[in-house]
């Protein structure tokens, strides 16, 4: 069974011209009754000790610090975690009181939304928070002894100088946060940057010099003592994020709140994603599922790969077997020897993983994996 599960809160106080995610502005939400909802569908779990929990939104510090503590302290009543139970956050919005209180309910790593420390670009990108309220939220996170957080951050943004990367270098070398997401701006569909893009608005960097900022970006957080072990994520020794590693090595998972999925036993299921039919959902039928797709072995394989692939370890072959009956030599050999060839993967007696090479052609090397 699932020792890790993600809680989705979908709400968000502003919305960022580049976000695609599962999402909606918080005025004129239900938000107290998606509240009681979603305690209603943890309700529904075993209490148990759970290896790790993630609450992600949109923003789960949009929400009220009664809102915050009523959430809580449900979870707080029927699971003890092990290991990590993060919360995603917005700088302007991580108060001091309401981080105390997270803290207090045993919440022990913070994902913090910086996304950038230039203004500017904080504005271009639509962000609620400014530059000062960054550090504002670390100071808060000092003072209270939290000292387990990522700082979220992206590249290849509009009007990106290499200035805004190091600058960025420079503040991590000085805050020594834990753990380093740095993503790279993926320009989405039905999103303001993306229409902004068509009319000629806005440009990004083409893949030739967004290549360059990743290998950059790579290189330079190794010399702070922030190592890769996936493909947008770095950590100090010690904090790499397990719960983010679940999905990564394709393990089993509870999701719960509008629009989220989970993973149980070769199943993914999805809950309904609009807030109102969620609650509803949850109020007349006590469940919200919209769909589960039963994977195939095949299938799990696939995912298995691709998944773990992500990781700069790579894929775990002892694992492979015992989880499948079948050795990855067996399912993959002529792919492998392909990539090893290729320079794209390496191998030892333990893992299967992809090079420096292979990362930057992630994408194509996944693909030989897929039926
Ligand atoms: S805060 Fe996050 S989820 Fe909300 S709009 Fe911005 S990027 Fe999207």
């Amino acid at each position: 069974m699932p020792k890790s599960m993600y809680i989705h809160i979908p709400f968000c106080n502003r919305i960022c011209t580049y976000c695609d995610f599962n999402k909606v502005l918080i005025k004129n939400q239900p938000v107290d009754a998606y509240v009681d909802a979603l305690i209603k569908e943890i309700e529904m779990i075993e209490p148990q000790t759970l290896k790790t929990i993630y609450v992600g939104g949109g923003t789960p510090t949009a929400l009220s610090e009664q809102q915050l503590e009523k959430l809580l302290a449900v979870i707080d009543g029927r699971f003890s975690v092990e290991d990590e139970f993060c919360f995603e956050g917005n700088p302007d919005e991580l108060t001091l009181d309401k981080l105390d209180l997270l803290h207090n309910y045993g919440v022990n790593r913070i994902s913090l939304g910086v996304q950038t420390f230039n203004n500017d670009l904080l504005e271009v990108l639509g962000r609620s928070h400014n530059y000062d309220d960054i550090f504002r939220a670390i100071n808060h996170m000092e003072k209270i002894g939290l000292d387990n957080y990522s700082i979220d951050l992206m590249y290849n943004l509009p009007g990106e100088t290499m200035d805004d990367l190091d600058q960025s270098l420079k503040y991590i070398e000085e805050l020594k946060p834990r753990h380093i997401s740095w993503y790279s701006l993926i320009i989405e569909p039905h999103t303001v940057f993306y229409n902004r893009m068509r009319k000629g608005e806005l440009t990004v960097d083409d893949d030739e010099k967004e290549g360059e900022k990743y290998l950059y970006v790579i290189k330079e957080l190794e010399k702070l003592g922030y190592p890769q072990y996936e493909i947008s994520n770095f950590a100090q020794p010690e904090f790499e994020s397990s719960h983010n590693k679940t999905y990564w090595k394709n393990d089993n998972y509870y999701g719960l709140g509008a629009g989220s999925h989970g993973y149980i036993n070769g199943t993914r299921y999805y809950n309904v994603k609009p807030v109102n039919h969620y609650i509803q959902a949850m109020e007349e039928k006590s469940d919200a599922l919209k769909e589960s797709l039963e994977l195939s072995v095949k299938e799990q394989m696939e995912e298995e790969m691709f998944l773990g692939l992500r990781m700069n370890r790579g894929v775990d072959i002892t694992r492979f077997e015992e989880k499948y009956g079948k050795t990855l030599d067996s399912v993959y050999g002529s792919v492998i020897e392909e990539e090893c060839a290729k320079g794209n993967l390496v191998r030892d007696s333990g893992h299967v993983a992809l090079t420096p090479q292979g990362r930057l052609v992630g994408n194509s090397v996944f693909l030989g994996f897929l039926d």
